[in-house]
């Protein structure tokens, strides 16, 4: 497998949902909610994902981590089909590509001590091996101390759940993660330290990393290259400081616009 194959990638790939019939005797109307998408992501590499609410995202990482079967096109994980893969050849995709839990203060259980809820993964994938040990390395790579393990989840602040999050998600030895609006719930302070843990992760750790939200300039610090989703469509790709100088698509000039009228400004590591 050479260095530029991506790990995971979508070629044309498309989604329909039916809706609900309008009369009793009419046909239930379809929704695009993708269409002919292609996105791929590397080794060590941060890719973007934006686009105003509803335009298909999290419905592109349902497609990434194979919870949901496309209607047409391909995902492809080291090149090859994932829903014509064999049971191991599955079993090892399910847990290379890990989600980060979106909103961990709702999503985590809150009766259930954090050493717990990173063992979950491993449980479910039926990963063998040293689990404490695979638990410590993984706090140690999240910034978090051994004694959050016996805490639960009310006991920590919002940017720490966050860590944790991203913790339960490593616990799998994942090749990517894919990270649905991670910060958009935390404050700007926090955000920054998060995202730098998410950056570390992929410098020190060779991840890919699929980060997702809906404020260009959060993605331009974290990623190296972005795709602007519209209505189901990816309209536009793009390095984030060329996305921010000469937006083309209509899509893309109405984020940064969104950017500038709230003043967040360009942050300096989107440059480098
Ligand atoms: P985003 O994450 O960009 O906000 P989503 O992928 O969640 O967008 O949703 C894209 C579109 O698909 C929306 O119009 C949403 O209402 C619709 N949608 C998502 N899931 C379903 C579903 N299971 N059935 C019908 N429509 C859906
Ligand atoms: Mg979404």
């Amino acid at each position: 497998m050479s260095a530029a194959t991506p790990i995971l990638a979508l070629k044309a790939v498309s989604q329909t949902y039916r809706l609900a019939r309008q009369s009793l005797f009419a046909p239930r109307p379809t929704l695009t909610v993708l269409d002919g998408i292609d996105f791929d992501v590397r080794a060590g590499e941060a890719v973007g994902l934006v686009g105003e609410s509803g335009s298909g995202k999290t419905t592109l990482t349902r497609m990434l981590t194979g919870v949901e079967r496309p209607r047409g096109g391909e995902v492809l994980f080291d090149g090859a089909d994932v829903w014509a893969m064999d049971a191991p050849a599955r079993a090892g995709f399910r847990r290379a590509v890990q989600m980060v839990l979106q909103n961990p203060r709702s999503s985590l259980d809150p009766r259930m001590r954090v050493g717990t809820s990173l063992l979950e993964p491993l449980r479910s994938l039926r990963i063998g091996g040293d689990h404490l040990a695979r638990i410590h390395e993984v706090l140690d790579q999240v910034g978090l101390s051994r004694s959050a393990l016996e805490r639960f989840p009310h006991e920590f602040s919002g940017g720490q759940l966050q860590r944790i999050a991203i913790a339960r998600a490593l616990m799998p030895n994942p090749r990517v993660l894919i990270a649905d609006e991670p910060v958009s719930a935390l404050d700007v302070s926090i955000q920054a330290q998060v995202l730098n843990l998410l950056k570390d992760l992929v410098r020190d750790l060779g991840l890919g990393l699929v980060f997702i939200a809906h404020d260009l300039s959060v993605v331009a610090y974290t990623t190296s290259r972005v795709s602007v989703m519209s209505s189901g469509r990816i309209v536009e790709v793009g390095r984030p400081l060329d996305l921010f100088t000469a937006p083309r698509a209509e899509a893309t000039q109405s984020l940064v616009g969104a950017v500038l009228r709230v003043e967040t400004g360009l942050a300096g590591n989107a440059l480098d």
